[in-house]
């Protein structure tokens, strides 16, 4: 097959390791870096252009599209799509998950456990919306954070209050979420490819931290989810519309809670932790189905 994978830099290590296992199963694999890629909307033929040349057609498209460039990047994506080219994530599924409140909008409507989630315009709904997730301590998150930035632990009434209003006053869009305690500064990383949770791992925030993201310092060790954790991890990344995703989970009194869907999970945490070849299971995913050219997680008539 031919393989285009949309990313900044062949040196980030799942680029390189998705080159390395498209390579070693046989595949033509390119590294196309998205803000150099242009195009021309036609209705006949549509291409994309790379570096001041036609990219020929490629059989499947890999994104690892950075959060900072979501806009221009599924514009990419999509064009690609459009000429016919299998896309391992969609470019809709993309949009959609890269918004925090609207992908759990989405997974509420399918009865996926999730922490209570309010989210307000007025800054007089303060007092409402905090009552709404049961009062303080609570988490305030900014809706297009990632790498834990943006997330905040509110341990007051009065804290959660200032902090509301100040992100208001920047005309910041916030959630404010329950806080789940019992999850004591860790979470679960499902890795999902092609409907299965392939491996998972639990990633411990550093001491004192609440949040555990890797970027900030936490730590990664293989974990045995439970069935009910596997299964809310598939149904998440379906309900997104996303045949590869990393599904972040908390462990909650009352079962598993989906913090967040990530369409571009990175390999390097999982790969480490877990110690197997996530990068050749998403190659052999698009073997299996990039050649009927036809994506399997289009959703109809909804964001
Ligand atoms: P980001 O997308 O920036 O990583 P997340 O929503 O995943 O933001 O939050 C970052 C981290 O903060 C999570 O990995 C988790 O450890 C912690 N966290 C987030 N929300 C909650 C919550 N409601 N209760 C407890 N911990 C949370």
């Amino acid at each position: 097959m031919k393989i285009a994978i949309l990313s900044r830099s062949k040196r980030i290590y799942s680029t390189a390791r998705l080159v390395e296992a498209a390579e070693t199963r046989g595949h033509e694999v390119r590294v196309v870096d998205t803000l150099r890629c242009y195009m021309n909307i036609v209705s006949h033929r549509p291409s994309i252009h790379y570096r001041g040349t036609k990219l020929e057609l490629q059989d499947a498209v890999i994104p690892r599209i950075g959060a900072s460039i979501t806009f221009y990047g599924t514009a990419v994506l999509r064009q690609f799509e459009v000429a016919g080219t299998f896309p391992l994530n969609e470019s809709v599924a993309i949009s959609r998950s890269r918004d925090k409140l609207r992908s759990l909008q989405l997974l509420s409507r399918k009865g996926i456990g999730l922490p209570v989630t309010g989210f307000c315009h007025s800054p007089d709904d303060i007092d409402g919306l905090i009552d709404m997730v049961g009062g303080a301590p609570l988490v305030i998150k900014l809706l297009e954070g990632t790498q834990g930035i943006g997330v905040v632990l509110a341990e007051t009434r009065q804290a959660a209050e200032s902090v509301i209003e100040a992100f208001m006053g920047l005309q910041a869009n916030i959630m404010v979420q329950e806080y789940i305690k019992e999850a004591g500064g860790a979470d679960i990383r499902c890795f999902v490819v092609g409907g299965k949770v392939v491996a998972a791992m639990r990633r411990q925030g550093a001491p004192g931290e609440f949040r555990s993201n890797l970027h900030r310092g936490g730590s990664a060790e293989v974990i045995k989810i439970s069935p009910a954790e596997r299964s809310t991890a598939v149904t998440a990344a379906k309900v997104m519309g996303l045949n590869v995703a990393g599904v972040d989970l908390l462990r909650s009194n009352h079962g598993p809670l989906v913090m967040e869907v990530n369409s571009s999970p990175g390999l390097e945490g999982i790969e480490a932790a877990t110690g197997k070849d996530i990068a050749g299971l998403i190659i052999q995913f698009l073997e299996k189905n990039a050649t009927d050219k036809k994506t399997s997680t289009r959703t109809k008539g909804e964001g």
